[in-house]
């Protein structure tokens, strides 16, 4: 259905990065809505780690001697998000299956949906031109560079277009964008962790697990914890959960770990070998950010 409810104010307030730490809040135009546009009000969203690394000025993104700068600010971030559809532009109803009213979401990559990658699927390696670029909601590119999951390679960034995102109090997914309807059952602060758990679930399904495996998860923050929830729906042999914290390791426990342990208690590696009568796991998914930790994998 196409349409709109009541009237929209003219200007929106919005949480505006504009530059190393210096964010604060300020106000945009509401966006409009063209063909095949939806028009969300953000119900919720997350702060993903990438976020805060942002904020503190991280070299991955501001760059440095080695790495290009690929913040654009001032920009709006965000984009661990659920909202309310408020209007839908023409013929945007029919294609994503969405009415006035809808709690939805959409994927952080708008495909190009003319190049190869994209018609196979495999839109993270868009090969859309500048003129044609794919679209990526702001400070996706954590996952590029930094995240767990980090498994996508961006063939050339410069093909990228930024997006304004999230925290805000209205969002536009473009045309072309992968939206889904969310469940009013779902309370809109867990829908929020649709898009961090979709990470989780992507890095256990990358890691093949089999029904006889020994998994080892190391970090037990959101995605680590979804990753623990994940890996235990593959039913295997054991699911160790390791953290620095032990209050995490509870909820880990709470999240499917058949095992927890603490690196600042225990030597992990010791332990897990005992466990494994020496064979050490067969998959081992780093989820702390933390160089160690892939050694220790
Ligand atoms: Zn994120
Ligand atoms: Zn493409």
């Amino acid at each position: 259905m196409n349409g709109s409810t009541a009237a929209l104010p003219d200007e929106m307030k919005c949480f505006i990065c504009r530059s190393k730490g210096e964010y604060g809040i300020g106000s945009r135009p509401v966006p409009d809505v063209g063909e095949g546009e939806v028009l969300v009000r953000v119900l919720a969203v997350g702060i993903c780690a990438g976020d805060a690394k942002c904020y503190a000025g991280a070299a991955r993104y501001w760059g440095d001697d080695r790495t290009p700068c690929y913040v654009e600010p001032p920009m709006i971030q965000g984009h661990e998000f659920v909202g309310e559809v408020i209007k839908l532009g023409q013929g945007a109803g029919e294609m994503y299956g969405l009415s006035i009213g809808d709690n939805a979401t959409s994927e952080n990559i708008v495909p190009c949906w003319n190049c190869q990658q994209c018609l196979q699927g495999r839109y993270h390696l868009c090969e859309g031109e500048r003129s044609h670029p794919h679209v990526v909601f702001n400070s996706v590119l954590n996952f590029f560079r930094c995240s767990p999951s980090c498994v996508w390679l961006a063939s050339d960034m410069s093909r990228l277009a930024l997006r304004e995102s999230a925290f805000a109090e209205y969002m536009k997914f473009p045309k072309g964008a992968i939206n889904y309807k969310v469940p009013k059952s779902i309370p809109a602060w867990q829908a929020a962790f649709i898009e961090p758990l979709a990470c989780s679930v992507h890095a256990v399904e990358l890691g093949s697990v089999q029904f006889r495996d020994t998994v080892v998860i190391a970090g037990c923050g959101p995605l680590g914890l979804g990753m623990v929830a994940a890996a235990k729906l593959k039913n295997p042999t054991c699911v160790i959960a390791l953290d620095l914290y032990d209050w995490k390791l509870e909820v880990a426990k709470k999240c499917g770990a058949d095992v927890v342990l603490n690196p600042s208690h225990c030597d992990v590696v010791e332990k897990v070998r005992s466990l494994t009568r020496e064979q050490g796991c067969d998959a081992y998914i780093e989820a702390t950010g933390h160089p160690q930790s892939v050694k220790q994998g």
